[in-house]
This record gives structure tokens, C-alpha cells and sequence, in this order.
């Protein structure tokens, strides 16, 4: 056996393989399709030593990706910091609070990188020459630049009206954009008629199989910047769902390998209550959940009709974890909080999950005395104009000494007058 035929497409329902194809759903029963592995084979090949000589990226896991045997990588992703808290875990009073920081994710600075890195693998593959998605904006902004790097045509559908940096961090690759009058729910239908029409790699449409894995990287990263070691704890956002199920994939992975010890990890899934599908349906105890209308400023998080949302709720309630949602206004309150105390900018979706871990602990469902990690998952720089309004630019000064002086008289009075 090799690396190529160790994997293949497996239906997540009836169980039906499929082999290597661009292709999302089982045509049997119209369940999602999902890479399933040859655990026997991995366990002799992939060997934690394995790892000591390879650069600190996503690819440092190839033995547990979807790739083909003459891979090689394209472009370094993934490898972000796992960053411990103390500020902000003295002032939530936890013991163990960990940031795993997506924000600085090369190349585009959102974890995206990482499901398009794998999902470009399975484009070359299968000898896609144009690539695409239908994006609430990150994922645009990583298709763009990794197909500009590696040579393909770039095609990507957005709702019309997405934050202008995440059209521009598009553009700016010579992506073609096309904007679409509607939510994400219509570019994501319009996009499943594309990949029917057009020979195309769709990422997370035709590929999504492929491009899904590549989240399993913030879960490795997460157990082996611990030391090898899985947390009690993890708080992930949820847009369509993918990200917290794969977390949780490549945590059973590191188990069946013998990678890590296997303990019980609850699963901790947040939302912005303006689109809250996922975490609306665990805490009302629905069987599935209801399809909603997005209304928030967490733009990246604005499926009302999560594709993986199923198997997230599944997940968070085996796990005895939980779910949560915040509002805009605990969202803006969470971004300034995680940059004041820890020095990172996050955009909304890590401002949703900050504030969201802010409530479960609240709420007593993280306790004090566990490990906890979050997931930060995209720049700040990207959704500046969520929280422009919090900060007015003060009045420009001459540039000489008594003007500064002054200036700070001002300020200082000011300061007493309100005090
Ligand atoms: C897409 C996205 C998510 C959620 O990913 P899913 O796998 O669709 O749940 C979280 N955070 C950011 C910043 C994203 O762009
Ligand atoms: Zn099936």
C-alpha cells in the first residue's frame, strides 16, 4: 500500500466507499462524503519521531492528509503559536487558558489557509486547471493567494455586501470576484450548480471532502504544542460546522496512533446569536437544527444552513460539552478585551469565541482548574470596520513642545474633570 491508495470517500451515513473523486455527497443517499483512512497501514508509517526533522507548518503532518505520493509542499501553512494566557485567565479565574492564534495563519491570516492547502492538493490531482468557493470571505482571501502561488485560475463567489478588506485581500491576488445579491446560503447553492456545470474545483463544494481534512492541522498543532498532551477544553467557532468535527477527528487520530493519551475532551461550540443555527439547536435540545437568517457582525460565521451542523451538535453533546452565542455588542467588548490583555487582534469570529468561553466560564460549564484551549481563528485587520466606531481618531497637534504640553494639560483635565 502507499500514501495514495491508503484513503478514500466514504459516505458518513450508509457507510458506501466511493474511492478519489471530486465529489461532496453520496449518491445513494445524498449524505456528505468524508476521507476515511487505513488506520492499520498509518500505524506503521506514521511515527510521532517522523516529525523531528520537518518544519514547524501543516505539512508536517502529511501521513494524516489526503495528498498524493509525489507531493510536495507548495507553500508553508499553518504552524501558528499556541499562546498561554495570563492576563486574561487571572482576570476569568482559570488556571489553564490557552490561545491557539489562527490570526497570524500564513498566508491570509485566518485558518482557511490550512482546508485550502489540502483541497488545492486534491485540485492538482484531479487535474483542476481553474479552482473556486463560495466564501463568507476568509476563505476567498486563502483561495486566492494559494492559487496565485501554485498557478491556477482563481473563481470565487461572495455575498455582495462582505466586509470591503476581505474583497480587497481577494482582488489584490488577481482572483476574478463575483458578487452575488444575496446571504452565503444563496452563493453556496448557486456555487453546488457550478460545480455540476463548469470543470472546476470548488473547494468546499466538489472538493470539500479533501478541503475539510485540512482543519484536522488546528487540532494536531493544538496536542503537540501541549506537549503531546490533549486539554480538557476546546472552544471553537462554527460557521458551517467543519472545524470543530475535524478538531475532534484529528484528536481520536493522535489516540488510535498512540500519539497521545486518550482522555475525554468536551467540545465547546460558538456562535454569534445573529446566526446561531448550531448552538440554538443544543441548547433547545432539537433533534436537528432550525435554518436561520444571518443578522450579525461575525460575517465569517453567517451560515444559517451549516452543512456540517448536524454532526457538530452530535458532537458537542457526546462530548459533554456545550454551546453558546453573544451578541454584537459582547462580540466588539471581546475583540477589545483579547488585545488589551493579550496583545492579539482578532477579527469577529475570535471576538464570538472569546466571548463565548467568557460565558461558559460564567456559566461553570469550563471549571477553573482545567485546560482549556481557544481558537482564534482571523485577523482583526480584516473586520476593522466592526469596531471603527469604538475609536475616533483624536485631534491632530503643531509639532512643538508646549502644543504637546498643552495637549496633555487638556487630556489630564480632562481625565480629572471626569474622574
Ligand atoms: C470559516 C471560519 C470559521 C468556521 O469554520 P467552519 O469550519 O465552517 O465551521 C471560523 N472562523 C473563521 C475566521 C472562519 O473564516
Ligand atoms: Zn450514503
Amino acid at each position: 500500500m502507499s500514501h495514495d491508495s491508503n484513503y478514500q470517500l466514504r459516505c458518513r451515513e450508509c457507510g458506501k466507499t466511493w474511492g478519489n473523486v471530486p465529489r461532496s455527497f453520496c449518491e445513494d443517499c445524498f449524505s456528505p462524503l468524508e476521507v476515511a483512512y487505513d488506520y492499520h497501514w498509518l500505524k506503521k508509517v506514521a511515527k510521532r519521531e517522523n516529525l523531528a526533522g520537518r518544519a514547524f507548518n501543516m505539512w508536517r503532518y502529511s501521513e494524516l492528509l489526503p495528498l498524493t505520493d509525489d507531493f510536495t509542499a507548495p507553500m508553508a501553512a499553518g504552524g501558528t503559536p499556541l499562546v498561554r494566557s495570563q492576563k486574561l485567565a487571572a482576570q476569568w479565574g482559570v488556571k489553564s487558558l490557552y490561545l491557539k492564534n489562527d490570526a497570524v495563519c500564513f498566508p491570509s491570516l485566518s485558518f482557511k489557509d490550512r482546508v485550502v492547502g489540502t483541497a488545492l492538493a486534491a485540485a492538482r490531482r484531479f487535474g483542476f486547471e481553474t479552482v473556486g468557493c463560495s466564501s463568507t470571505g476568509n476563505l476567498a482571501n486563502a483561495v486566492a493567494a494559494q492559487a496565485a502561488q501554485q498557478g491556477f485560475h482563481a473563481c470565487v463567489f461572495i455575498p455582495a455586501d462582505l466586509e470591503p478588506a476581505k474583497v480587497l485581500n481577494t482582488a489584490v491576488y488577481g482572483a476574478r470576484i463575483v458578487r452575488i445579491n444575496g446571504n452565503y446560503d444563496h452563493v453556496n447553492r448557486l456555487c453546488a450548480q457550478i460545480a455540476d456545470r463548469f470543470p472546476w474545483g470548488l473547494v468546499n463544494v466538489n472538493l470539500r471532502p479533501y478541503y475539510s481534512e485540512g482543519s484536522k492541522t488546528h487540532g494536531y498543532e493544538i496536542a503537540e504544542q501541549l506537549g503531546w498532551k490533549l486539554p480538557d477544553n476546546v472552544v471553537v467557532p462554527m460557521a458551517g460546522g467543519s472545524l470543530i468535527t475535524k478538531i475532534a477527528k484529528a484528536f481520536k487520530e493522535l489516540v488510535t496512533l498512540g500519539w497521545v493519551e486518550d482522555r475525554p475532551v468536551k467540545f465547546f461550540g460558538a456562535q454569534a446569536t445573529g446566526c446561531s443555527p448550531i448552538s440554538d439547536g443544543v441548547k433547545r435540545g432539537l433533534s436537528r437544527f432550525e435554518p436561520q437568517k444571518p443578522n450579525t457582525i461575525a460575517r465569517s460565521l453567517a451560515i444559517g444552513n451549516p452543512a456540517d451542523g448536524p454532526f457538530a451538535m452530535k458532537l458537542i453533546r457526546e462530548s459533554g460539552g456545550w454551546a453558546e452565542d453573544i451578541s454584537d455588542l459582547e462580540i466588539i467588548d471581546a475583540i477589545k478585551l483579547l488585545a488589551e490583555t493579550e496583545g492579539i487582534f482578532t477579527e469577529t469570529a475570535g471576538g464570538v469565541t472569546a466571548g463565548v468561553t467568557k460565558k461558559l466560564i460564567v456559566e461553570n460549564r469550563i471549571r477553573p482548574e482545567e485546560t482549556t484551549v481557544v481558537c482564534i481563528t482571523g485577523n482583526g485587520l480584516k473586520t476593522t470596520d466592526a469596531i471603527a466606531a469604538e475609536f475616533p481618531s483624536s485631534e491632530a497637534i503643531a509639532p512643538r513642545l508646549e502644543a504637546f504640553e498643552a495637549y496633555l494639560d487638556a487630556q489630564l483635565g480632562a481625565a480629572a474633570a471626569k474622574a
